[in-house]
């Protein structure tokens, strides 16, 4: 039940890694970034390469800090330990990472419950948000915290509009809620929606961007405030053992990652266009038109289920990851390329045939 998932024995290599942009592997120059760091006590702010990395994280969102933590959960976790109190309410979409994906860790460490709002694509307006405003009353629990997600992964990758965005902020704002961006793939929505990362963000509170997706890098994500949001933030980081020592190594690849792997994320919502319009072609499939590097397929027409799916196209070579039982997620990245997803295409189609 708590274990990861059961890997087959005698399985042929990945030839297609479609299962997450989490399982990319570091490039030689990334390497090279890495190896070449400038070290020292992150835990004490004598790391001048992570202190580079915060520093220029805190420009690009437009923030007047940033704090380098191991990894997106921890910052979401740090995020709301720093916003809210124990009994406090988060409104977060129903299908948010926070809410299906962090093991309970509102509850667990914050003691904070999320309330689950609906929409489509992952996303709320601002009318369901304010519906979901309760009294102030000493019956009700304190509402701190408004939470979205750039892009929304379960919502099949979807961009929030920036008005959409910034009525929903707004919204919680006037309700005297705090709000918490989380930007896993932020930069994806970024270059898809054509909206620089500091006016994408300029009413959340808090927001952090991961550097183990789309971008690449081996570990790290930041998380980015106010000062003093910040410095609170950091007493969370030390209380939950995530403060690091010579940790420029990890922050230099993601230094690297700003530089090189940004604006490569177009040919990744290209190839997931291109593998939407394969897949479409392939009788049983009902692919979501998709909008940045995450294409979610319904599998139902077939009679198998995403995870029998999977199991097979995994047995051809090509990765893909169930996310429902006839929902299949597949996810482009800098390890596939416009070959790989042709060959993707074909091995899915045998599955399909078969
Ligand atoms: C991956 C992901 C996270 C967690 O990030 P990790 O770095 O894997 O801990 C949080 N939110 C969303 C939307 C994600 O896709």
């Amino acid at each position: 039940m708590y274990a990861p998932p059961h890997i087959e024995p005698g399985l042929p290599p990945v030839r297609v890694n479609l299962y997450s942009d989490t399982q990319t592997r570091p490039t030689p120059g990334m390497k090279q970034a890495m190896m070449e760091a400038e070290v020292g006590d992150e835990q004490y702010g004598d790391d001048p390469t992570v202190d580079a990395l915060c520093e220029r994280m805190a420009a690009l969102m437009g923030k007047e800090a940033a704090v380098f933590l191991p990894s997106g959960t921890m910052c979401n976790q740090v995020a709301i330990l720093t916003h809210c109190r124990p009994g406090d309410e988060i409104l977060a979409h129903r299908t948010s990472h926070i809410l299906t994906s962090e093991g309970g860790g509102a509850a667990a460490l914050t003691g904070a419950q999320i309330t689950g709002l609906d929409g489509p694509q992952g996303q709320f307006d601002a009318d369901t948000l304010r519906a979901a405003f309760r009294l102030r009353t000493r019956y009700a629990p304190p509402q701190t915290l408004v939470e979205v997600e750039q892009t929304a992964n379960l919502g099949g990758g979807s961009v929030w509009p920036l008005d959409k965005l910034n009525a929903v902020l707004d919204a919680a704002h006037g309700n005297d809620m705090a709000t918490h961006m989380d930007g896993a793939r932020l930069m994806n929505a970024c270059v898809a929606a054509g909206v620089p990362a500091a006016e994408m963000v300029a009413k959340c509170d808090s927001v952090w961007l991961d550097f183990t997706k789309g971008l690449g890098a081996p570990l790290g994500a930041v998380l980015c405030g106010t000062s003093d949001f910040i410095g609170r933030a950091w007493r969370w980081k030390q209380r939950l053992g995530g403060s690091m020592r010579q940790a420029g190594i990890c922050a230099a690849a993601c230094l690297y990652a700003l530089d090189h792997n940004i604006e490569r994320l177009a040919e990744d919502h290209a190839n997931a266009r291109a593998l939407a319009r394969g897949l479409a072609q392939i009788e049983g499939l009902v692919p979501e038109e998709p909008v940045t590097n995450l294409v979610f397929i319904d599998c139902k027409a077939t009679g198998m289920t995403a995870d029998e799916l999977g199991k097979r196209a995994r047995r051809m070579g090509v990765k893909l990851s169930a996310m429902g039982t006839y929902r299949v997620r597949a996810c482009t990245h800098l390890d596939v390329d416009a070959a790989g997803i042709e060959e993707a295409v074909q091995v899915i189609r045998k599955v399909v045939a078969q």
